[in-house]
């Protein structure tokens, strides 16, 4: 792309930070900067409006007919999940879950595929996984006798590949259950290339998707994974939202987690049936104005190109590494070559959660501590770091000032 036609697709970011009131906010006196985007991220006001337009115009329990509310919030949250079927290129809606996030969705697949495993199976899941992606199949393997073999990786915060394809080559490898996007880390991990070899060995593929949708629109059909996940709240969406892409045929066969109504086709105490797909997944009433919610998130989102996007953010960490050497004593963690814009990073004398304190008191909002994946603090030998995850709404003075802001407190307070 030559620089012209760069500058005219580049993205208006004092028009967009508009669309998302909070940003406006002031943090102990001083304007807010959020650079805690990997936890959770801001709503831009178009989902504030859907959500309260559900509420105000067309709230009713769905999928039970009889009145026109009914018909109303059926259409909206069936409408919803078609657009969430066409933002991951699913074949079919009955592929779409609803779950209250990534991990309801992981623990819904684990305990799915629990009855396909037996003693000595194993379920390879890398060093880098948020616990999301652990726990439940170690709950699942203690269930079964399976085993979880971790796929180790390299200082530099990549999947070794070598380690990776030393652990498919077990005869009783099963399962693949493994993060597009690290969370501590921003590293991308080469998803089709990894899946491609695991489908070779006839392994279950389950990709957490929690950190790559904010960044990328997976296209599951290409990537060919099994199962693909997310949540709405880091996707510019509602909280106790999430999503489960499941293959048809797998959803088809497996059990459901929870019973209850919505869920089943007939009850007797003989014996009761389930419903079919997707439904057979969503026991209980779901949360209607949340789908709303995220399926207005991924419209907002839709209308910017995502090379615009990407070329946002990437200037927003090009901009972080390069400020990195006016911090003396901090060091990064994680500096894979493909990388979202998240930066892990320690201060000598310091701990994170002190940096974290410190840059509160001057508006800036960043994480600290482990980051849900204390597999991965061990092999930095860390108990936690700091971490700044930024958006597209961020902008390069918001960097600016985090880099300020550490160049005091290491003056101030490293020892
Ligand atoms: C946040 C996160 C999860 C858990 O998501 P919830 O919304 O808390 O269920 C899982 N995996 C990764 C990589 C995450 O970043």
């Amino acid at each position: 792309m030559t620089d012209l036609a760069a500058a005219g697709k580049a993205l208006d970011i004092t028009r967009i930070r508009q669309d998302f009131p909070i940003l406006s906010e002031t943090v102990n006196g001083k304007p807010l900067v959020y650079l805690d985007n990997g936890a959770s991220a801001q709503k831009p006001t178009a989902v504030l409006d859907a959500m309260d337009h559900y509420f105000r115009t067309s709230h009713s329990n769905v999928h039970r007919g009889a009145h026109t509310l009914g018909d109303r919030a059926t259409t909206l949250f069936e409408g919803a999940r078609e657009t969430v079927r066409s933002f991951l290129n699913a074949r079919s809606t009955n592929e779409v879950i609803w779950t209250r996030g990534t991990t309801e969705a992981i623990n819904v697949v684990a305990n799915g595929l629990a009855e396909t495993l037996s003693e000595g199976d194993e379920i390879l899941v890398s060093r880098m996984e948020h616990h999301a992606n652990i726990v439940p199949w170690q709950m699942i393997a203690e269930r079964t006798g399976a085993v979880i073999r971790p796929i180790e990786i390299t200082p530099a915060g990549e999947i070794d590949e070598s380690s990776f394809d030393g652990r498919l080559a077990s005869d009783r490898a099963r399962i693949l259950a493994i993060t597009h996007v690290s969370n501590v880390l921003g590293t991308v991990v080469p998803l089709e290339r990894l899946l491609t070899k695991a489908r070779e060995r006839g392994l279950y593929t389950v990709v957490d998707g929690a950190q790559a949708v904010p960044h990328y629109q997976p296209d599951v059909q290409a990537l060919a994974c099994d199962f693909y996940v997310f949540s709405g709240h880091k996707l510019f969406g509602p909280t106790g939202i999430g999503v489960l892409y499941g293959r048809e045929t797998l959803m088809e066969a497996m059990p459901p987690l929870q019973g209850g109504g919505e869920m089943i086709e007939r009850v007797s105490f003989e014996k009761t049936t389930w419903n079919t797909l997707p439904y057979k997944f969503e026991a209980g009433t779901p949360p209607v104005a949340e789908a709303v919610g995220l399926g207005a998130a991924i419209d907002y989102l839709g209308q910017f190109s995502r090379e615009s996007l990407e070329t946002a953010e990437q200037a927003l960490l090009q901009r972080a590494n390069e400020l990195v050497e006016t911090v003396p004593g901090l060091s990064v963690i994680g500096t894979a070559t493909h990388k979202v814009p998240v930066m892990s990073f320690k201060m000598e004398g310091l701990h994170p959660s002190d940096i974290g304190t410190l840059l509160d008191q001057q508006g800036i909002a960043i994480r600290t501590g482990h980051h849900c994946a204390m597999p991965l603090m061990d092999y930095y030998g860390v108990p936690g770091t700091a971490r700044a995850s930024f958006a597209f709404y961020n902008t390069l003075d918001e960097v600016e000032q985090l880099f300020q802001a550490l160049q005091k407190i290491q003056r101030l307070f490293a020892e």
